[in-house]
């Protein structure tokens, strides 16, 4: 049995399912501070025989194996889990493989070996919510360099009629700081669920959306793009999008039909807690290999 770890800024999902995806039983908590969210977390795991744990973690966090602070959150503004080592934490509790990315990597894998990009080996995958965040999945593989890629804060180029200052603590108005759910909520004044039959919304939206997606398209080429999040349930957007991006590109690059290339996560609300699941195999997989050779 293989365990799972969806960490968000709002809340944890925790579950135990197979490799395939199945999930047995699942379980949410409230993100409040390490010590309680995590003394939860480790209860909920004791239940079952899980072999390897897959956490799919809000970031930025240190994928880097070499890294002294592998498996910490790093500089998250979330304070009480600023520099909190959460690989360290499960370890301590459970002494099993640990398996541990961003959590729109896990989504990524998620959706690659099991969604939209089934049978793939490359996508994309975007979340637009409280920020925004992608994963990819490149020749098979997670891609990772240093660290991981932090797609969201890419520039993009401002709408002339935008005059919303932007939201991220970081560069103002980055593609997270001007379109993420936040931002929507401050340039219009309400939230975007309020904000449904707003043409102009949701046209700026994809406005910056596309941008982005021009980019990740012009470096990574990927099979599949997948948009996840709270704002993409706003399905009218992915119409805006198309327009923008066949505008953007301008035939430059021959793309698949826009409506099968650019959709919505194929495991739903799932892509994120599934990839974390197949983390927790992989982990299991890789420490078996080590034992072997
Ligand atoms: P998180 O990013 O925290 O994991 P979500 O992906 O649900 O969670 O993103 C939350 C953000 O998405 C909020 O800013 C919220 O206003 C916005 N949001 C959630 N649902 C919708 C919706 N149906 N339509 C538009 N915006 C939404
Ligand atoms: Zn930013």
């Amino acid at each position: 049995m293989l365990g799972a770890i969806e960490a968000g800024g709002t809340k944890f999902v925790c579950a135990v399912g197979d490799d395939e995806g199945n999930i047995v039983e699942r379980i949410q908590i409230p993100t409040t501070v390490p010590e309680e969210t995590m003394e939860e977390v480790i209860a909920f795991f004791q239940k079952y025989p899980v072999e390897s744990i897959g956490i799919g973690s809000f970031g930025p966090i240190d994928v880097n194996k070499e890294s002294p602070t592998y498996g910490y959150i790093t500089s998250t503004p979330k304070t009480a889990w600023k520099n909190y080592p959460f690989v360290r934490a499960i370890k301590d509790a459970f002494d099993i493989p640990v398996g541990f990315n961003t959590d729109v990597n896990a989504a990524a894998l998620g959706e690659a070996k099991l969604g939209a990009a089934k049978g793939l080996d490359s996508c994309l995958y975007i979340t637009v919510g409280t920020g925004i965040g992608a994963g990819a999945v490149v020749q098979g593989k997670l891609l990772q360099g240093l660290t991981h890629p932090e797609m969201g804060h890419i520039l993009v180029r401002r709408h002339s009629e935008d005059q919303y200052a932007g939201k991220c603590p970081y560069h103002k108005d980055c593609l997270e700081g001007l379109a993420a759910g936040p931002a929507i909520e401050e340039r219009w004044g309400e939230k975007g669920i309020q904000l449904s039959n707003r043409e102009d919304v949701w046209n700026l939206e994809a406005y910056y959306i596309a941008q982005a997606l021009m980019q990740y398209i012009l470096i990574l080429s990927p099979k599949k793009i997948i948009l996840g999040g709270g704002v993409m349930k706003q399905k009218q957007v992915f119409t805006y999008i198309h327009n923008h991006l066949l505008q953007l590109v301008n035939g430059y690059v021959e793309l698949p039909e826009l409506s099968d290339y650019i959709v919505s996560p194929g495991l739903g609300d799932n892509a994120g807690i599934t990839g974390s699941l197949l983390l927790a195999q992989e982990a299991l997989l890789s420490k078996q290999t080590l034992q072997n050779s």
